[in-house]
């Protein structure tokens, strides 16, 4: 069976995030832990997180993804930022515990400047001051297009990154397909050739979960813009090959894009009917 859904509203809370997974028959989703551009995260509501759990246990929902807001940046050349992201980053993952045995996934950081090593040295940093052995959330680096300073478009770099974490089970990476595909690596014509190289630089076996996205920009562009599935460059053949690919098939599969609730349907719909069991 295909494990997908889609980045979804929690404006409504754990319950309203259930009952849109199952409005677009979902099984698996992605939502924002607090305003993406902002700060301020709402109250956990116990009764929420209680009602969650049963439709999620009736309804045989699959690990989900929380997103952390943008605005966290590690490897910030000011200390304000970073201390945010601290903040941030410890508060999400206490929160997590609510709901356990998900998925975190984090934007590495943009090192604005600073320079590479000393961006993944920083988020290193970070990383192994919050995360702990009794957490049960594993958190995901995600793959990046590369704009501007953004720390993790290239694996070698995730990989910088995992050497130098202390807990590396409480660490794998979220494949986002528009991301690589705008980053320079071709899962278009040489699908085969990108995962050997995923596999050889990072292990197949620490890619936890999917960001399921056509691009509306060129191939290497290092531009980030999500695109529709089939509407872009990278387009729906692609894309089947992709969810139904021998070592991707069992991953939970997130839409980013950009959709309505109707839109999201349409989309899973075709890819579960493009789906070989
Ligand atoms: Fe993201
Ligand atoms: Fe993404
Ligand atoms: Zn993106």
């Amino acid at each position: 069976m295909l494990h997908i859904g889609a980045h979804l509203s929690s404006s409504k809370g754990f319950t309203g995030i259930a009952s849109d997974a199952l409005k677009i028959k979902a099984d698996t989703f992605q939502f924002f832990t607090r305003n993406p551009q902002g700060f301020k995260a709402k109250d956990i509501d116990p009764s929420d997180v209680q009602s969650f759990l049963k439709i999620s246990r009736e309804h045989h929902f699959q690990k989900f993804v929380a997103h952390a807001p943008y605005t966290l940046n590690p490897c910030s050349d000011k200390i304000e930022t970073r201390e945010f992201a601290e903040m941030v980053f410890q508060d999400d993952l206490k929160r997590m515990e609510y709901v356990p045995e998900n998925y975190y996934n984090f934007h590495p950081g943009s090192h604005v400047g600073q320079g590479i090593e000393v961006g993944i040295e920083m988020i290193a940093v970070l990383l192994n001051k919050i995360l702990s052995s009794h957490q049960s959330t594993i958190v995901l680096l995600e793959t990046m297009s590369g704009k501007g300073s953004e720390v993790g478009s290239m694996f070698e770099e995730l990989r910088l990154i995992i050497d130098r974490i202390e807990l590396k089970d409480k660490i794998g990476v979220c494949l986002d397909t528009c991301h690589v595909y705008s980053a320079g690596y071709d899962i278009v014509n040489n699908l085969e050739g990108v995962l050997e190289e995923f596999d050889h630089i990072i292990g197949l076996n620490r890619l936890k979960a999917v960001h399921l996205n056509d691009s509306k920009m060129p191939f290497a562009s290092h531009k980030d813009r999500h695109e529709q599935i089939g509407k872009g460059t990278i387009g729906a053949e692609a894309i089947v090959r992709f969810i139904n690919h021998e070592k991707l098939k069992h991953l939970p599969f997130v839409l980013e894009t950009p959709n309505d609730l109707d839109g999201w349907a349409k989309e899973i719909a075709f890819l579960r009917q493009n789906f070989n069991e």
